[in-house]
């Protein structure tokens, strides 16, 4: 009986998929490479920091509404979304680009090199698209091209979501992902499943690589407040002493992950980055600070780590005479590629890059809020290679050298697009 499932299950496959990766479809993004690397080299050379993407936001608006497609500008701060209804009822589908740009001096000797200056929590600063972000922008542009000229094709409604400030906003506004999804980006019409790449430097071009499950990891920021009672240094049963208390919640927290975390489900990690508290050597003080960040890539460990840190600085404060208390900011959630659409959607990933070309990797503690958006929906998340061939080393993204060669842009391409059209016209 199972046998026959399987056969069951593979013969509809089979029928499903048997037309990717569709040769109209991949000869369009043939034919539009060179447009989409001219794209990728205006971008980068005007990149615009997070909530500040006026000029970006307006190339991509006109591009989108010379394909006909219907436009909505100013979502999110400065994001983009496009709706294009395909000639036939289906399915909404959504993908997803981010546009922003970091405080990096670009170091790279490039044609298109940013000489762009900006100023950042009021420093100077060169502006760099140290992430790659600009090929997003241009491989979603390409991919919005080829759709729109072949709405036969399609079964549903594609929404092109052009997303501002991926890596964070400035201090005091709101924007990214969570701010999108707040004003309703996912919904009128209502979005069934999305999609949504990263350029990677150190992946070779034409590679794809992808994990089901936990991608990247949920970055929570937190901040413990420590209370104690001030006295001489010399006499310290005169008081509480937060320093002590302090050192006693980190080695705490390190037991969380050591002790009490199942790291045969995923890898977590407890950062205290930064402790303050004190004034001179013979005064014990009153309080005592600490900030770190947690990264978990399992909800189920997510919850019981945030959980437990409570406790602990809670309990070991109290323990020792004191109070303290702990509060949680969400930078992101867990990237969490849904196990059904990540199985339904592999096929299309090894037809377009082939087999031996798409890669099952290991996640990572960096964490991205695209996130959010699978919090909502099923989606699926995955790494586009960006290393020249022949390169085995890349610089770091973020840094001023960091480097994506223009051959990975049309992988991307032929992906999204192949993606949207096999997720529309499944039977
Ligand atoms: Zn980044
Ligand atoms: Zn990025």
């Amino acid at each position: 009986m199972k046998k026959l499932n399987t056969l069951a299950f593979l013969t509809l496959g089979a029928a499903a998929f048997a037309q990717t990766p569709d040769p109209e479809i991949t000869a369009a993004a043939e034919a539009i490479e060179d447009q989409v690397i001219e794209w990728r080299h205006d971008i980068h050379e005007h990149p615009e920091l997070s909530n500040r993407e006026f000029e970006t936001a307006a190339k991509i608006a006109e591009h989108l509404k010379s394909l006909g497609i219907e436009v909505e500008t100013k979502v999110a701060k400065t994001g983009v979304v496009g709706i294009l209804k395909g000639d036939y009822p289906g399915k909404v589908v959504a993908l997803r680009a981010d546009i922003d740009a970091l405080p990096v001096t670009e170091r790279n000797d490039l044609p298109f090199k940013s000489e762009v200056v900006s100023t950042f929590m009021g420093e100077e600063t060169g502006v760099m698209h140290a992430c790659g972000h600009d090929t997003h922008i241009a491989i979603l542009m390409g991919t919005a091209q080829i759709l729109a000229e072949n709405t036969d094709k399609i079964h549903g409604t594609v929404k092109f979501i052009f997303q501002p400030a991926e890596e964070g906003a400035p201090p005091g506004e709101e924007g990214g992902a969570a701010l999108m999804i707040k004003e309703g980006v996912l919904k009128s019409p209502d979005v069934d499943a999305i999609f949504g790449l990263h350029i990677n430097s150190a992946t070779p071009v034409g590679t794809i690589a992808y994990k089901p499950g936990g991608t990247m990891a949920a970055v929570e920021r937190f901040v413990v407040k420590i209370q104690g009672k001030q006295t001489h240094g010399s006499q310290p049963w005169g008081g509480v002493d937060p320093i002590y208390i302090a050192a006693k919640i980190i080695d705490g927290f390190q037991s969380i992950i050591s002790r009490e975390s199942n790291l045969l489900v995923e890898p977590a990690v407890i950062t205290v980055g930064k402790i303050s508290g004190g004034v001179r050597f013979n005064i014990i003080p009153e309080t005592a600070e600490l900030v770190g960040t947690v990264r978990t890539l399992d909800p189920d460990m997510r919850e019981l780590i945030i959980r437990r840190m409570t406790e602990m600085s809670e309990g070991l404060a109290k323990a020792y005479g004191g109070s303290a208390t702990i509060e949680f900011q969400s930078n992101t959630a867990i990237t969490y590629n849904d196990l059904a659409l990540t199985e339904q959607m592999l096929p299309t990933l090894k037809n377009v890059a082939g087999e031996d070309h798409v890669k099952l990797v290991k996640a990572t503690t960096g964490g991205e809020d695209f996130s959010y958006y699978q919090e909502e929906v099923p989606g699926l998340f995955f790494f586009l290679g960006g290393m020249a061939p022949g390169n085995t080393e890349a610089y770091p993204h973020h840094t001023p050298d960091f480097q994506i060669d223009d051959d990975g842009l049309l992988l991307g391409v032929k992906t999204m697009s192949q993606l949207t059209l096999d997720y529309l016209n499944a039977k």
